[in-house]
C-alpha cells in the first residue's frame, strides 16, 4: 500500500507514520529526516536545504523531488512505502503523478494551531540519535537527556516559537491545499490528531482499511 500522510508539521504525522509503518512492514519516508541528516553531514543538499529549514520555508521542489525519486528507487519500496510530509506543495503531488506513482490512501491528520504550537515548542530532540521527547507529554527520564543514548536534548531551531508560527502559515498556504487534490481522488481521509496516540492509531488503521 502506497500512502501519504499529510497535516500541519506537528500535527503526529512521524508518530503514526512509523506506526503504521512496522504494522504493513513498509519504509516510512521523511523528506524531514533525510534533509536533517544532510545537513548534519554537511552534503552540497544539506548545505541548499539550511537556510529555507531553520527560517521555517520549505526546501525548493526541485531538491525535494530529487530526494523522493532517489528514495522511491529503492528496492525497499516495492510493496509499499509511507509518505511523511511529502508532497507538501502542488507541484510536488504532480511530480508524484508523473512520476507513475499510484497512492492508495492520503491520511491527514487534522490538529487546531493551537495545540500544533503547544506540542511543537515543547518537542527536544536528540541530536545524535534522532529520538523525540517532549517537555510535558513525553519527558526522558532524565531531564534534558536522551533516554536512548545520554545525549544532551535541543530544541531543533525550527521549533522556536516564532518559527512555529511560519511554518503554520507556510502550511496553511501551500500544503493545505493538497487536501482538495487529493479529495477529488476519493483518496483522502482525515483523522482527528487530538488524544492519545493508541486512539489516534485506531482511527488511522480504521481509515486505511476503509
Ligand atoms: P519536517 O520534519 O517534516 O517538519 O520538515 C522539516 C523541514 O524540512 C520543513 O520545515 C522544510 O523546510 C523541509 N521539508 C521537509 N519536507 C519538505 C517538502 N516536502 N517540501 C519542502 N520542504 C520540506
Amino acid at each position: 500500500m502506497n500512502i501519504i500522510f499529510l497535516g500541519a508539521p506537528g500535527a503526529g504525522k512521524g508518530t503514526q507514520a512509523e506506526i503504521i509503518a512496522d504494522k504493513y512492514n513498509i519504509p516510512t519516508i521523511s523528506t524531514g529526516n533525510i534533509i536533517r541528516e544532510a545537513l548534519k553531514n554537511g552534503t552540497e543538499m544539506g548545505l541548499k536545504a539550511k537556510a529555507f529549514i531553520e527560517a521555517g520555508q520549505l526546501v525548493p521542489d526541485e531538491v525535494v523531488i530529487g530526494i523522493i525519486k532517489e528514495r522511491l528507487a529503492k528496492g525497499d519500496c516495492e510493496n509499499g512505502f509511507i509518505l511523511d510530509g511529502f508532497p507538501r506543495t502542488i507541484p510536488q503531488a504532480e511530480a508524484l503523478d508523473s512520476m507513475g506513482i499510484v497512492i492508495d490512501k492520503v491520511v491527514d491528520i487534522d490538529v487546531p494551531d493551537e495545540a500544533i504550537a503547544e506540542r511543537m515548542t515543547g518537542r527536544r530532540v536528540c541530536p545524535d540519535c534522532g529520538a523525540s521527547y517532549h517537555l510535558i507529554n513525553k519527558k526522558p527520564v532524565k531531564e534534558g537527556i536522551c533516554d536512548s543514548c545520554g545525549a544532551t536534548l535541543v530544541q531543533r531551531k525550527d521549533d522556536a516559537p516564532e518559527t512555529v508560527a511560519d511554518r503554520l502559515k507556510v502550511y496553511h498556504d501551500q500544503t493545505e491545499p493538497l487536501k482538495g487534490y487529493y479529495d477529488g481522488t476519493g483518496k483522502l481521509r482525515t483523522v482527528e490528531g487530538l488524544g492519545s496516540v493508541a486512539d489516534i492509531t485506531a482511527k488511522v488503521v480504521k481509515a486505511l482499511e476503509d
